[in-house]
């Protein structure tokens, strides 16, 4: 029996997961989710024999089922090859008493690439399926490593473009080099004066405008998401935690059948969430530790079962972590409603109209798997001098924050299982705040100096991912207020007003 997606907000709408693919988002604001979580197909003690691509295809055959073998198999094999610069794809690091996942080995050394170097293929193979003409355009925002990651993804596809909008003040230099230094003649790169959530909030827009959608598809254009909020990206990301355990199996660190916890750090909860699916396909799993930065709105909401986005919104040293609206939180809220579509679109239109929602003690008691800790910017930063001067291990700050609260949670619990942390980013596109954390003098130097010191320090050589960046040409110098974005995206397709 074939996988059927619905909407989290109305039964009626029911797809094949290209459609859903193509769709990403549900036109009733929804979130597309599965009808049924697949068991795992084999054995951890068979899965733990296969490298990356075989367990890449196990995995995804069983979501996406209505590809073919062919179809299904091409996709992995363009997406996870040479582009990562580790044949393992997602190798760990055992550090101390931790096991870092490290998810940063692909072309933009930061974890969406995991998933932003597939959806492109399955994208345009499910578009092919369909017999669609129409050209498809990613609309994305980004709080910064979306951004870089799906245009690297997108560029140059035939039949697609893309443009992703930024905030213009809320990434770091290095994630704005990449983005506006991006070729490919079908990509645009557009800073906002504004925060992720503005971006996303005009994005979501957009998805809804009745007379924009005429419009492109008069024009022969169509819109479809890059955003984690696609299923085609949820569904890549659980690849990695079913391997990392099958890598501890096979390195005889865990038995068959052991626990083991997950610590994630967080922003729009999709990393999590396919954490939390690996665990519902029977991958032995015992805790989920969702950590967040300054912006705790998640840990706020695992504490107390109230979701309130009306706070301060914080700058930090893990802007990929600065978000108040985590999207994907919408799956696991049609998860403890009892998959109530009803009760999903109320919560939700709570949200957007007073800005919070409390779920019920009985939706509360179905978060026991979920642990919410928090890092502050002092206790990010002195994790990364803690890890360093321990074990001469470089983390970057959204991976230091998961590592503080993993710290934090051993303290206050003592539960020692096994932990992996999944490792988000490569410390050198954070160069800066890296170096300043482990006490270096950053004043007057500028990323690129400060990456040749990280490189002496930590004897890991510059990846080639940012180490051209400094001389790469600007190809990218759009920039424009929050209610505009409308307004530039029909500018950048040439669509009349
Ligand atoms: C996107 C991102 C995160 C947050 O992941 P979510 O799936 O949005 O929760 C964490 N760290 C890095 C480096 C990221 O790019």
């Amino acid at each position: 029996m074939s996988i059927i997606y619905h909407s989290t907000r109305s039964k009626e709408i029911s797809l094949s997961a290209s459609e859903a693919i193509l769709q990403g988002l549900s036109p009733d604001g929804g979130l597309f989710v599965p009808d049924r979580i697949p068991a795992l197909p084999k054995s951890l003690d068979e899965l733990k024999e296969l490298d990356y691509r075989e367990l890449a295809f196990e995995i995804m055959s069983l979501f996406f089922d209505d590809f073919t073998k062919e179809e299904l198999s091409g996709c992995i094999e363009r997406a996870y090859d040479s582009k990562f610069d580790d044949p393992k794809i997602a190798p760990i690091a055992k550090v101390g008493d931790v096991y870092y996942l490290e998810l940063f080995h692909g072309a933009t050394i930061a974890f969406k690439d995991m998933a932003l170097s597939i959806l492109p293929h399955l994208m345009t193979t499910a578009a092919k399926k369909h017999k669609i003409k129409d050209e498809i355009v990613i609309l994305t925002a980004t709080s910064g490593d979306t951004g870089k990651a799906a245009l690297a993804g997108f560029s140059d596809v035939p039949g697609t473009r893309i443009i992703v909008f930024y905030p213009k003040d809320g990434v770091s230099r290095v994630q704005e080099l990449q983005m506006i230094t991006q070729k490919g003649d079908n990509t645009a790169v557009v800073g906002i004066r504004g925060n992720f959530d503005d971006a996303q909030t005009g994005v979501k827009a957009m998805f809804h405008d009745e007379e924009l959608l005429k419009e492109l598809s008069d024009k022969g254009f169509r819109f479809s998401s890059a955003n984690s909020i696609n299923i085609g990206r949820l569904v890549p990301q659980i690849v990695y935690y079913i391997y990392a355990y099958c890598t501890l199996l096979k390195e005889g660190e865990i038995s068959a059948g052991e626990k083991v916890n997950f610590t994630v750090p967080t922003g729009n909860f999709g990393n999590i969430l396919a954490a939390y699916y690996a665990g519902r396909m029977g991958l032995p799993v015992g805790k989920l530790i969702c950590a967040s930065n300054e912006n705790k709105v998640l840990y706020d909401f695992f504490q107390t079962g109230t979701y309130d986005r009306n706070r301060e919104f914080f700058l930090t040293s893990s802007p990929s972590m600065d978000i108040l609206i985590s999207s994907n939180l919408e799956r696991l809220i049609h998860v403890i409603t009892g998959e109530d579509p009803d009760a999903v679109r109320k919560l939700m239109e709570e949200l957007s109209s007073k800005g919070s929602y409390t779920v019920t003690p009985a939706m509360r008691e179905k978060l026991g798997l979920f642990y919410g800790g928090y890092a502050s910017e002092e206790e990010c930063a002195e994790e990364i001098r803690r890890v360093f001067e321990d074990t001469s291990y470089v983390l970057d700050p959204h991976t230091a924050v998961a590592s503080s609260v993993l710290r934090s949670y051993r303290k206050e619990t003592g539960d020692n299982t096994p932990t992996v942390i999944a490792s988000t980013a490569s410390p050198y596109k954070f160069t800066k705040n890296v170096m300043k954390a482990m006490g270096e003098d950053c004043e007057d130097k500028d990323d690129f100096e400060l990456m040749e010191e990280l490189s002496r320090k930590s004897l890991i050589p510059v990846p080639d991912a940012v180490r051209g960046l400094k001389d790469a040409p600007i190809r990218h110098t759009r920039v424009c207020d929050r209610d505009a974005m409308r307004a530039e995206v029909g500018d950048i397709l040439g669509l009349s007003r």
